[in-house]
């Protein structure tokens, strides 16, 4: 794997020697090296797998990244260059892979032992958050990564005054195909729907598992009609017959819908509300016969 660094330091003859150090360090690396972190050089940040950064500049560069990725989850460990061995506080930090090390005592070995446990951790790490955060069954994100995710969305959402939408599936009379065909033809149904709803959205939109046969889809940056296109072909390409072991099924799901416009004020604009109101609509679904969407409205 080529590991792609952003060193961050603000000195000039700090930042060449490190570089030096690196260099000589040969981890096989591509290295950018910045004196600081600026908004456009944001977009730096989303593809590299290490990022060295002094202390005096990490904090800021904390705040940042807290703001570009959900939970704080960097998708690269960091370590921090400290001015001595006194104690770095990791306690805001616990999201993070992360460690610290005194600059001075830095050496081409010592940097290539820290990068390469730091990867390791990272690693380990990330397997960790994928059973954390996971459905196992069906790989969707789970309650809480999503709950997590739509509060990021919607702090945008509510920023930039952007739209966001929000559909809430209960699958229909799925007790009875557990019924009919057993437990494992049901189970096979569950993957089988997430993979459906994958195909029909985008790789940003987050489809999760709330639990059972209920399923919730964030879509960030989507406005009302563009969710009622998402419901319809959801619906369209479920109804299209799906081997599932040795069954040939469809699937059928009510679908509540939530859409907001971004300028609704900000007491209105919460997750709370977004899902309670998904929530309302397939309730309004499912009363209605089923197997369609529902949009929510105030005046269901
Ligand atoms: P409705 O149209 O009213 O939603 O009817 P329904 O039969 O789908 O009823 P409901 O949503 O209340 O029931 C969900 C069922 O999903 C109940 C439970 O047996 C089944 N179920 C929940 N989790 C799993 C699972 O992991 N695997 C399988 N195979 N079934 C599950
Ligand atoms: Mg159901």
């Amino acid at each position: 794997m080529l590991t792609k660094i952003l060193l961050i330091e603000q000195n000039e003859q700090e930042r060449q020697w490190l570089t030096g150090t690196l260099a000589v360090a040969q981890l096989g690396h591509q290295l950018t090296a910045v004196d600081k972190i600026i908004l456009k050089s944001e977009t730096l940040l989303s593809d590299i797998n290490l990022l060295i950064v002094a202390e005096e500049q990490f904090i800021n560069i904390a705040k940042r990244l807290k703001h570009l990725f959900t939970l704080q989850e960097t998708p690269f460990p960091i370590l921090v260059l400290t001015k001595n061995f006194s104690v770095f506080n990791y306690d805001n930090y616990l999201a993070l892979t992360l460690d610290s090390f005194p600059k001075q005592s830095i050496t081409p070995q010592i940097l290539n032992h820290i990068i390469l446990s730091l990867h390791r951790d990272f690693e380990k790490n990330n397997l960790l958050k994928q059973l954390a955060h996971f459905d196992e069954l069906t790989n969707a994100t789970n309650r809480h990564l999503f709950n997590d995710r739509l509060k990021q969305a919607l702090f945008r959402a509510k920023r930039f005054k952007e739209p966001i939408s929000l559909l809430y599936f209960d699958l229909d009379k799925f007790k009875d195909v557990n019924d009919k065909y057993g437990h494992e033809v049901g189970d096979k149904l569950l993957q089988v729907f997430v993979k459906t709803v994958k195909q029909q959205v985008r790789e940003s939109d987050t489809i999760a598992r709330m639990g059972g046969d209920e399923f919730a889809l964030l879509l960030p940056k989507t406005n009302e009609s563009s969710a009622i296109e998402i419901a319809k072909n959801i619906i369209r390409e479920l109804a299209k017959p799906k081997q599932l072991l040795k069954n040939k099924i469809f699937i059928q799901t009510s679908i509540g819908i939530a859409a907001f416009s971004g300028c609704e004020s900000p007491t209105v604009l919460t997750s709370k509300n977004m899902l309670k109101a998904a929530d309302n609509a397939v309730y309004q679904a499912k009363a209605t016969g089923r197997n369609r969407y529902m949009v929510f409205s105030s005046k269901n």
